[in-house]
């Protein structure tokens, strides 16, 4: 399981575990003496157990199919070892699986997603942004170009009017621009930032 994509080759699979999950349920029921549990469901009676088991169970197959690793040990998923952006530095679709694991592989209970149909919702959010050929578009992501597919995206300017001036843009109005280009083929992306009330900046800008 190596390359660019490497969660979009496994949606597929993905998917379908999700969709069987209550099948997984029972699995980890008949097996979950010979297993160590996570903290907040250790000591519970089988009875007593919420719908968040579920959810840290498939968090944790999640992460086993995406880095082709059986055993993830606690919920160490961004430890150095385990981290998947770390096995998979090429890839920049995987940046979103930590996100993701966040919800799902965490300590405490109350960190987690309520059950497995939520999850899945999260799952699908990614799955789709995958299956868009969209980015993670945070200014400290490195992002191959889309153009040349050799280079890279570089924020160049990052709302600032004089520099926007010195690049050849007369932007009027509230608006600022971030402007990103491929450090190879000089490809551009533009992206409009607004400041006032009636153009607010748009939702992956305005934190
Ligand atoms: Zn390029």
């Amino acid at each position: 399981m190596h390359g660019y994509s490497v969660l979009a080759h496994q949606q597929w699979c993905v998917q379908l575990i999700l969709k069987n999950y209550r099948k997984l349920k029972i699995i980890y029921k008949s097996t979950q003496k010979q297993r160590p549990l996570f903290a907040w469901a250790m000591g519970m009676r089988i009875e007593d157990i919420r719908p968040t088991f579920d959810v840290f169970c498939l968090g944790e197959l999640l992460w086993a199919i995406v880095s082709d690793k059986p055993l993830l040990q606690l919920w160490y998923f961004n430890r150095p070892q385990f981290n998947l952006e770390q096995m998979f530095p090429h890839a920049p679709s995987i940046k979103m699986a930590n996100p993701l694991f966040e919800k799902c592989i965490v300590e405490n209970e109350e960190d987690c997603l309520p059950d497995a149909t939520a999850l899945l919702e999260e799952v699908d959010k990614v799955l789709t942004i995958i299956d868009r050929n969209g980015d993670l578009i945070d200014e400290n992501i490195k992002r191959p170009c889309k153009v040349c597919g050799i280079g890279d995206y570089e924020l160049r300017i990052n709302q600032d009017e004089i520099a926007t001036h010195e690049f050849g843009l007369n932007p009027r109005g509230n608006w600022k621009h971030k402007i990103f280009m491929c450090n190879y083929c000089g490809h551009v992306q533009l992206f409009g930032i607004g400041t006032g009330e009636i153009n607010p900046p748009p939702p992956a800008w305005s934190s």
